[in-house]
């Protein structure tokens, strides 16, 4: 990425945070290849199309992960038509595993002064007696990454002076990821259909592990797709120590390729 001058660079990587530049952590990641996107950019055929389709499927993530959120800690809120499934998945999901969250955690700043860096972490929760990070993701599955951003997560809350700062109710003892998408399934053979980004994607019965009634054509229009369902998943990871031990390798990385803006921000010397 350029940037312009150091204020700029600023802007773009980090948060001031009690009177000191910290990198993000969402940030630091990138340094980090996603395979992933590179079949994705493959397959969309042009640069352009791709990052329309992606900057589409993020304001739509970005819709359901604002709308969770404030579900989460019962506010009142009319429930976009469109994301409706999902979120009604949600709700129900919440409901029976008895996850707690806390209001005053939700989307909040954290940082740690011992590795310097910050991020914002989208819950702090209860779940079956345990104290952890939730994160929510709208993705069709559970990344490497998130594990690496989750226990940067945790590390810098395991700080004593953040943990006052945040006045936590208790230790941190684990992490989530709650990951809240809807699809619709094909009524005779299964398939499954993601709309996202104004982008079809059609995965057969194979790739699910099921297998249907018949067998429909490859294209969008050959298959009988049902209503749209919400599709809701946790995971715990609890051991953290591997992430923490790659994410601060990732930062040691990141602060190499940047070292030319970090010395004028003061950050390396
Ligand atoms: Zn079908």
């Amino acid at each position: 990425m350029w940037f312009k001058d150091v204020e700029h660079f600023k802007k773009e990587n980090g948060y001031e945070v009690g009177g000191a530049w910290y990198p993000r952590v969402t940030r630091i990641l990138e340094v980090k290849a996603k395979p992933g996107l590179q079949v994705f950019f493959k397959e969309m055929g042009s640069f352009d199309a791709a990052e329309d389709v992606k900057n589409k499927s993020a304001e739509e993530g970005t819709l359901v992960h604002e709308t969770v959120q404030k579900i989460a800690v019962g506010e009142r809120i009319e429930i976009p038509k469109k994301i409706e499934p999902a979120v009604t998945a949600f709700q129900k999901f919440q409901d029976e595993k008895q996850i707690f969250f806390y209001p005053e955690f939700i989307e909040r700043q954290i940082w740690s002064s011992l590795h310097r860096y910050a991020g914002t972490v989208d819950a702090l929760a209860t779940v079956g007696g345990k104290f952890g990070v939730l994160d929510i993701k709208t993705s069709t599955g559970f990344y490497p990454e998130y594990n690496l951003q989750t226990a940067a997560y945790v590390l810098a809350l395991q700080e004593n002076d953040l943990k006052r700062a945040l006045g936590l109710p208790r230790e941190i003892e684990t992490r989530w990821i709650l990951r809240v998408d809807q699809q619709r399934k094909c009524l005779r053979c299964r398939a499954m259909l993601r709309e996202k980004g104004g982008r079809n994607k059609v995965r057969a019965a194979r790739a699910n592990g099921t297998n249907g009634n018949g067998h429909c054509g490859d294209s969008h229009d050959d298959h009988y797709w049902g209503p749209a369902e919400g599709i809701v998943e946790m995971r715990e990871f609890p051991y953290y120590f591997k992430d923490i031990r790659a994410f601060l390798a990732a930062k040691t990385l990141w602060e190499w390729e940047n070292d030319y803006w970090l010395k004028q921000v003061g950050y390396l010397r």
